[in-house]
């Protein structure tokens, strides 16, 4: 029987595929985690339908169920699931603190972080009320629902440009939407798009309205110079303006790049704090997938675990 009052030898906060993979290999490794789930339990995959593409999964998923899969696999181990939110940390070491949302202090030995990232978006009432049904923030997740139709892409990064090429793939038609009179893409993904004929560049050009009741049926996209309006026939709107990593908290203790993504040390899942780990999306910018996620998630426990023997804790 663990001690109430000592350390907890792993804390994992963040309940996406990351988190919940790095509990399931904590708690066989008998590291008994405690996860604190933070205020979107099951991460982005919450708001995505069918999940075709994670390996197990022959007929696909719904991503809610799969994150359900996940927690109870982790909890099936031993994983103390706790619905909190953490809100400061103390790095100071070598035993962490981490304070909940209720201003209970956390103490741990080893901290592994999958606070994921949130898609940014565009904010318009309309792209809220069809978000699901047309509306999206990932065209590696939901572009095959859309093949065959044709589809806008708003932004103008390396994920616009990335996502517009996949989607490219899948349908007849891809409108990217761009706001300015230049891509802020790599030069090679803008020539890329550019050079694919079925990608249609609308430069100065932002969303009015995604048009549609249930489903989305067009957009109404409007020239930021001219004023000129007009609709695009569409049944998907994907929306690449960026992520933002939930890495808030670690400001000012971990190494981050300067959009806020944690910095791990190559090859391995720790930061430069020892018995502090990261994973998922909160430290990758560009993979940004479930199974990725979930192969760093096992990479930080498999971390801890070494880290904890290694201190004679484990
Ligand atoms: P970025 O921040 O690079 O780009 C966001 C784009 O969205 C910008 O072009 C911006 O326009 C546009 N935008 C922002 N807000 C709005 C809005 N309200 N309406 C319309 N357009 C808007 O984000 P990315 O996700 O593209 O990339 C993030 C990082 O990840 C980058 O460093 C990128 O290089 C990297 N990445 C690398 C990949 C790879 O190497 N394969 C793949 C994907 C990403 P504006 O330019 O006018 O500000």
């Amino acid at each position: 029987m663990a001690d109430a009052t000592a350390p907890l030898k792993c804390v994992i906060i963040g309940a996406g595929p990351a988190g919940y993979t790095a509990a399931v290999y904590a708690a066989r490794a008998g590291l008994e985690p405690v996860l604190f789930t933070g205020k979107e339990p099951g991460g982005q995959l919450m708001i995505t339908t069918d999940v075709e593409n994670y390996p197990g999964y022959p007929e696909g998923v719904m991503g809610p169920q799969m994150m359900e899969d996940f927690r109870k696999q982790a909890e099936r181990f031993g994983t103390e699931v706790r619905y909190e939110l953490i809100t400061k940390v103390d790095f100071t070491g070598p035993v962490h603190k981490l304070w909940t949302e209720s201003d209970q202090v956390i103490e741990a030995h080893s901290v592994i972080i999958s606070t994921g990232a949130s898609a940014k978006w565009l904010g318009i009432e309309s792209e809220n009320r069809l978000k699901n049904k047309g509306v999206s923030a990932c065209a590696v997740c939901d572009g095959f629902f859309f093949r065959g139709q044709e589809v806008v892409v708003v932004g103008a990064g390396d994920t616009a440009a990335e996502e517009a090429s996949y989607l490219a793939k899948l349908c007849p038609k891809v409108h990217l939407l761009v706001r300015r009179d230049e891509m802020r893409a790599s030069k090679i993904m803008q020539e890329r798009v550019m050079k694919t004929p079925n990608i249609e560049i609308h430069w100065n050009t932002e969303t009015k309205e995604i048009l549609g009741d249930d489903q989305v049926t067009g957009v109404r996209v409007y020239n930021n110079k001219t004023g000129a309006e007009q609709d695009l026939p569409a049944t998907g709107f994907f929306v690449a303006i960026g992520h933002k990593p939930n890495t808030d908290v670690f400001q000012g203790w971990l190494d981050m790049d300067e959009t806020g993504y944690l910095i791990t040390i190559p090859g391995s899942a720790k930061t430069k704090i020892p018995g502090v780990f990261a994973s998922g999306d909160a430290q990758d910018k560009v993979y940004r997938q479930a199974v990725t996620a979930a192969g760093t998630g096992c990479m930080a426990a498999l971390d801890a675990e070494r880290y904890l023997v290694e201190h004679g804790i484990a």
